[in-house]
């Protein structure tokens, strides 16, 4: 009998006419739950951990699945590098900011694609949430305040083992206690959902082993709250990036973790979730092609060579912009001069990574030079124009002014005179996908019906919206954990599916 247009049946199936979605009771489709908790979290990064954290808390049962055999997913390999507006630190360094100053600079760097009422709530919380860190999860960090790139002030904390590692470990410690696991070697494949639509619980495939997609058995989790998406981005999936981006190909390095990949994201669409710039591909500018993936020498081309020294084109010698813009600006125009560039420092500006210079070196990812002819020649940059370049840029850095690009300079950078001098090759990397499912302020997951998915939360890159068309750098890990805290929370106020 046809009810509108549909079959009785099609009507009973609700959405899933266009989603392929299951119904526990249809009797073509049996399941039986293995296991059941009131949150059910997907990803083990800062996001999944920051939900079930609060999800806990709130006093629901939480189970955290993960794919890997390793937790932490690109949380744990990430710099550690936090913004945090208004902050204590930079009161004691005498840095003037706002909230309002990080939204404008979020918002002028994600040309005001940016979904607004999302990112004010990372700019309003930034501060909050780094002390949360500090003050609850007992994450450690160093004496720095670092400026990078598009931000107008210095704003950034960095863990005290520039790794993101310090506060998954945190997270991982606190989670033990509140007596939640974590999950790993399972992979989520499915949502399951009601007739009324609510995500009811998810497939998984228990014993899986990366990237084989048909180990493991097949069993399935009941969430009698809902389920959290906190799976990370795609940056190291080829064939789904190229889909959004198709100058994105096998060519390009990725500086994200191998299972950085879009397969839940797209079990998501196929229950209707909405896809937001999902070509909203960033690459990392500072990145070096002589080593794989993020390595280190980003933290030599952009804290030292960026920030105090000057990027060349090989072939003319001379800046091409203003080294300390947003990721999108420096990574068009490096793509633009068709090939492999050159940041150069010199021995004083070098000092501020003291720390990483023998490991650059020892790795030859930094090159050393006892006078700045032998770079230039060691590169074939004409040497002319090379002098010519630094001598100017030393004197902006005499006035205090970028005369050419507007570059901030900062108050303790030396003129570049110091021998010896050190350069890294530098082309980018994917690095960020600003690109996923479409969330509220709630962090519940918007349906193509501009309706809430019932039962369906998601937060950290696997969302998009809140950076629009370029992340700024350490803002990621305050969107991950805001929005993975509110997911936490919001998910265990659900009422209970019997
Ligand atoms: C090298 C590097 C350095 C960075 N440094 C910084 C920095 O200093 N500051 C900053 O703000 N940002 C930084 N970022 C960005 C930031 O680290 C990421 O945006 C953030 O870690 C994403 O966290 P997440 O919780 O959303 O996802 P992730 O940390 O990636 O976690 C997602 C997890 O979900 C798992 N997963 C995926 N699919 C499935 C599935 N189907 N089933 C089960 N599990 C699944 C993944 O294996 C992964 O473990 C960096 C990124 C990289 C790659």
């Amino acid at each position: 009998m046809m009810t509108g247009g549909l079959t009785k049946e099609e009507e009973s199936a609700g959405s899933s006419l266009f989603s392929g979605l299951k119904d526990e009771n249809a009797t073509d489709i049996p399941i039986k739950w293995d296991e059941v908790a009131d949150v059910v979290i997907i990803g083990s990064g800062f996001a999944g951990l920051a939900a079930a954290i609060e999800a806990k808390r709130a006093g629901s049962s939480v189970i955290v699945i993960e794919k890997r055999k390793v937790r932490g997913g690109n949380s744990m390999i990430s710099g550690g590098v936090v913004a945090a507006a208004g902050s204590p630190l930079q009161k004691r360094k005498g840095v003037k900011d706002s909230p309002e100053l990080l939204l404008h600079d979020m918002l002028k760097a994600g040309l005001y694609l940016n979904y607004p009422d999302l990112v004010r709530i990372v700019a309003e919380k930034s501060n909050e949430t780094v002390q949360w860190t500090i003050n609850y999860l007992g994450v450690k960090y160093d004496d720095t305040l670092t400026q990078w790139g598009g931000h107008s002030v210095p704003r950034s904390y960095t863990t005290y083992n520039k790794s993101g590692a310090a506060i998954i470990h945190r997270q991982l410690a606190k989670l033990k206690n509140l007596g939640v696991e974590v999950k790993t070697k399972r992979l989520l494949t499915k949502f399951i959902r009601y007739n009324d639509d609510r995500v009811k619980g998810i497939e998984i495939r228990d014993g899986y082993m990366f990237p084989n997609e048909n180990s493991g058995t097949v069993r399935h989790i009941k969430a009698r709250k809902a389920v959290v998406l906190t799976t990370g981005g795609f940056g190291n999936d080829v064939l789904f990036r190229t889909t959004q981006d198709p100058r994105l190909n096998e060519d390009t390095d990725s500086t994200n973790q191998p299972g950085a990949t879009a397969e839940a994201l797209i079990e998501a669409m196929n229950i209707g979730a909405m896809p937001v710039h999902l070509s909203l591909i960033q690459l990392g500018p500072w990145a070096c092609p002589d080593e794989k993936g993020f390595g280190i020498g980003p933290w030599f081309a952009q804290t030292v060579a960026f920030q105090y020294g000057v990027l060349i084109n090989p072939k003319t010698g001379k800046r091409f912009m203003n080294e300390m813009s947003d990721r999108k600006i420096r990574t068009d125009t490096i793509i633009e001069t068709g090939h492999i560039c050159i940041g150069i420092a010199d021995a004083i500006s070098a000092k501020i990574r003291s720390d990483f210079m023998p490991r650059l070196l020892k790795r030859g990812i930094v090159k050393k030079f006892e006078t700045l002819e032998d770079l230039a020649n060691s590169y074939g940059i004409p040497f002319g124009a090379l002098k010519e370049t630094i001598d100017e840029y030393n004197s902006y850095i005499l006035d205090r002014e970028d005369k050419e690009f507007g570059k901030y300079i900062p108050k303790d950078a030396e003129k570049l005179t110091h021998a010896p001098f050190y350069a890294i090759r530098v082309w980018p990397k994917v690095h960020h996908t600003m690109g996923g499912v479409q969330i509220n302020t709630k962090a519940q997951v918007i349906g193509l019906d501009h309706r809430p998915i019932k039962g369906l939360y998601a937060a950290g890159e696997v969302v998009g919206g809140v950076h629009g068309a370029c992340r700024l750098g350490s803002c990621a890990i305050v969107d991950c954990l805001i929005f993975g805290r509110i997911a936490g929370k919001h998910a265990a106020i659900e009422p209970k599916i019997p």
